[in-house]
């Protein structure tokens, strides 16, 4: 397949196995490939371009932080990330934020944070961190170490200290695994990589009411269920409870790279100058991004076009479901949405790539659409149909 590629990739280290196809351009829902082909976008870098690509609001902003000041150092105070951490508290439960650059960075510092805490107000035991099976927080050691995936830490002990895992939904294992020791609890709300696995009714505000009482952290990673990609701004909205910690990445900063760590009235002041640090964390040009993403996503109708959006095409594809043996279960919550199959989700992917529609396949058998939350219901029956289609031809 790779003479049909026209540029050269070998002196990049092999860490995906990309379909080969060259990306040069991007409209709302739209990419391009250097040929000229369009493709439907459902991938969306995965979660990360929630406004469909080149946002006229994020270039605006990102052309005029450019041509004004793109770096200075954490040294000095930088107005507009000022601006985005208020933004970032006005809007959830937080108090205050520390930025980094990508997501594990921001579990990394969510780690950090919480040992700290668990210092300060459960003594020196008080290091554990108890996350979920099937989780993924990150690629850095302790990002991986609280992944509970064993072929992604596969090779590269020893592991961080201090990480347990319990099955995710399990009220009682949680119980049984956190104790004094525990500095914090950490999970997605709704677990991405893992197959988009929503939690059972009730088990959130369980572990919430857990961790009060056992005097842990709860951190939540919303770093692919945030920024709008569940119809709230942030998914803990729906679950009727709040976390003390909660990282970000993804779309929080309309595509560029950006990672938060924030945190509630228990945890906003554990860290103290020299505690932790990132030089280009916050930065000028990335927050000013950060901002008008944060500000579209608010006032632009975008967070009820993914409520409708979703609900419709999670009921279109109920629609398809309902007459196929090969699928298991449609799921997910806004534009967060993931089709379990029996078998085929890599086949399906090649096929709905042959009809000019990016979408992926996470944890071998879950078809993931994560489409820009801007997405039109024309689109959404494109793929639709596309996807009867296909069912067809599995
Ligand atoms: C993508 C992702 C991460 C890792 O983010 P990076 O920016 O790739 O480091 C962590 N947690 C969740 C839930 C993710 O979806």
């Amino acid at each position: 397949m790779n003479e049909t590629l026209q540029n050269d990739y070998s002196h990049l280290m092999n860490t995906y196995r990309p379909i080969p196809v060259e990306l040069v351009r991007g409209e709302g829902a739209y990419v391009w490939d250097v040929m000229g082909r369009r493709f439907l976008d459902f991938v969306a870098g995965i979660a990360v371009n929630n406004l469909g690509h080149c946002h006229p609001a994020v270039v605006d902003a990102v052309k005029k932080q450019a041509e004004t000041l793109i770096h200075v150092s954490n040294l000095y105070r930088i107005p507009v990330q000022g601006e985005l951490a208020q933004l970032l508290c006005e809007n959830s439960f937080a108090r205050s934020c520390f930025f980094c650059n990508s997501g594990a960075e921001a579990v990394e510092a969510a780690v950090k944070l919480a040992r700290r805490h668990g210092l300060k107000t459960k003594g020196d035991e008080a290091v554990g961190v108890v996350a979920a099976r099937g989780s993924f927080h990150g690629r850095t050691m302790a990002a991986m170490t609280a992944t509970g995936q064993e072929k992604i830490h596969g090779g590269y002990g020893p592991l961080v200290p201090g990480f347990t895992h319990v099955p995710f939904g399990d009220a009682t294992a949680l119980h049984e695994a956190v104790g004094e020791e525990t500095a914090a609890v950490i999970l997605e709300p709704i677990q991405g990589e893992g197959g988009v696995v929503t939690p059972p009714v009730g088990y959130l505000a369980q572990v919430r009411e857990l961790c009060n009482r056992e005097g842990a952290l709860l951190i939540f990673d919303e770093i692919q269920t945030g920024m709008g990609r569940t119809g709230t701004l942030f998914a803990y909205e729906r679950f009727g409870m709040m976390p003390d910690v909660m990282v970000l990445a993804k779309g929080l900063a309309g595509g560029l790279p950006m990672g938060a760590c924030l945190a509630g009235e228990r945890a906003a002041s554990v860290f103290e100058p020299g505690s932790h640090a990132s030089t280009f964390g916050g930065n000028p040009l990335v927050s000013s991004a950060a901002c008008a993403a944060i500000k579209t996503t608010l006032e632009g109708g975008v967070l009820d076009n993914c409520t409708a959006m979703g609900e419709y095409f999670t009921k279109e594809l109920r629609r398809i479901a309902d007459k196929t043996d090969l699928i298991r279960e449609v799921r997910g919550i806004g534009l967060m949405i993931g089709v379990e199959m029996e078998r085929g989700g890599p086949d399906a992917v090649d096929a709905f790539f042959e009809r000019d529609i990016l979408v992926n396949c996470t944890a071998e058998r879950v078809l993931r659409f994560l489409p820009p939350l801007i997405v039109t219901k024309e689109q959404v029956d494109e793929v639709v149909a596309a996807f009867g289609d296909i069912i067809g031809g599995l």
